[in-house]
């Protein structure tokens, strides 16, 4: 039997969320019922309830930040008990049996991952995300949220969190490594944070030099302002490694010419247009390009241990649900700090 639970809502491509019910399947073998606590506000929310990437279905209940607290499970469910803390990010199901899903790299998975909203399940139903109460999830899919990580501070990890540890870990920031963020809001307050924890010289990039002390607080070592002319001339050939978390389209070729040979960008953001490049700022160093998105489950784990150990938390606003129209203005208008996380219970 479903249930029928409060929500909020795009009920259409750029029209204001509003608030709804939505129905959640019943329980079944391996699921969880997750009463949700918190949901954080990702820019990819916004991108999506204003199908900025085409293909969006409406209505559309964004949220891919989830945390909150187990109320039920599953007859054969094995890894959670009724009380546990959890969290759900940006998917909740993937076809279990491909290359891409064996190694751990479920959001990679070759037959294409479950969304948590927006996408439809294997089951052929719609999926919704967390701007709602409650969401039923296969265990699989579920993460475990540490005891000393408070779950509003813990949701932003679910998907701010692991899109950057992920290619932090992978492209080897640490320590004598020389590593940028550039744009400093969601993803990028916690990349600040989780290459600083790794033991890496962290330079944030941001538009001007309003967040610098911000930046500081949060473990940077330098900060620049990308406003001013002279930032990219004296960064010239500098990084080892730039993660750019941009919403918008960037001039790449002024990126890539502050890596030094063999340096790589790895861009996280997603704008809505195409991006272009000269060849020559690759070919002139020996450069990468490269791309990441978000991360599995058992890396996705990995980072909330690694969080806890290291006490980061996304910094955040919390909000009532009726203020989540204001809040993605003020997110497309840079002017979040650093993450607005909406408190369920208000909904
Ligand atoms: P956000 O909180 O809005 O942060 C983006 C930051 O980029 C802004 O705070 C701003 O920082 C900078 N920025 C915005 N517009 C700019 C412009 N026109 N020129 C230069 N800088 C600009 O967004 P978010 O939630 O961190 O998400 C960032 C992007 O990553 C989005 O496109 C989102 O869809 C994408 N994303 C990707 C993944 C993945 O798996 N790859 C996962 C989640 C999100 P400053 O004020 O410091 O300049
Ligand atoms: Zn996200």
């Amino acid at each position: 039997m479903t249930t029928t639970v409060a929500a909020y809502a795009a009920p259409a491509a750029k029209a204001p969320l509003e608030r709804t019910t939505i129905t959640r399947r019943a329980v079944r073998e391996h699921d969880v019922l997750i009463d949700i606590k918190y949901a954080g506000i990702c820019h990819s929310d916004i991108h999506q309830a204003r199908d900025e990437w085409g293909g969006a279905v409406f209505p559309m209940v964004p949220g891919h930040e989830i945390a909150g607290v187990v109320t039920e499970v599953g007859p054969g469910v094995t890894r959670y008990a009724v009380g546990d803390r959890v969290g759900v990010g940006c998917f909740v199901d993937s076809c279990r049996e491909c290359e891409n899903c064996l190694a751990g790299d479920e959001q990679y998975c070759l037959n294409g991952m479950t969304g948590t909203y927006n996408a439809t399940g294997r089951d052929g139903e719609r999926t919704h995300g967390g701007y709602s109460t409650h969401v039923v999830v296969d265990e699989n899919y579920v993460l475990r949220i540490p005891e000393s990580l408070a779950l509003d501070v813990a949701a932003p990890l679910l998907c701010a969190g692991i899109t950057l540890y992920s290619p932090l870990r992978r492209w080897n920031a640490g320590p004598g490594k020389k590593v940028a963020v550039v744009g400093l809001g969601g993803l990028g307050h916690m990349g600040v944070k989780i290459a600083a924890a790794l033991g890496a010289e962290v330079t944030v990039l941001s538009q001007s030099l309003r967040k610098q002390d911000d930046a500081k607080r949060f473990g940077a070592d330098h900060y620049y302002a990308t406003s001013d002319e002279s930032t990219f001339q004296q960064l010239a050939g500098r990084f080892d490694l730039i993660v750019n978390t941009v919403s918008a389209n960037l001039d790449l070729d002024a990126y890539l010419s502050l890596l030094r040979v063999d340096g790589t960008l790895v861009n996280v953001g997603a704008p809505e247009h195409p991006v272009s490049l000269s060849v020559f700022s690759l070919i002139g160093g020996r450069r990468t390009l490269a791309g990441s998105m978000i991360g599995g489950i058992r890396e996705t784990q990995e980072m909330l241990d690694f969080c806890a150990e290291h006490e980061l938390g996304a910094e955040i606003e919390v909000i009532p649900a009726d203020r989540i129209n204001e809040a993605y203005e003020r997110v497309v208008a840079s002017d979040v700090r650093y993450r607005f996380v909406i408190d369920t219970a208000t909904i």
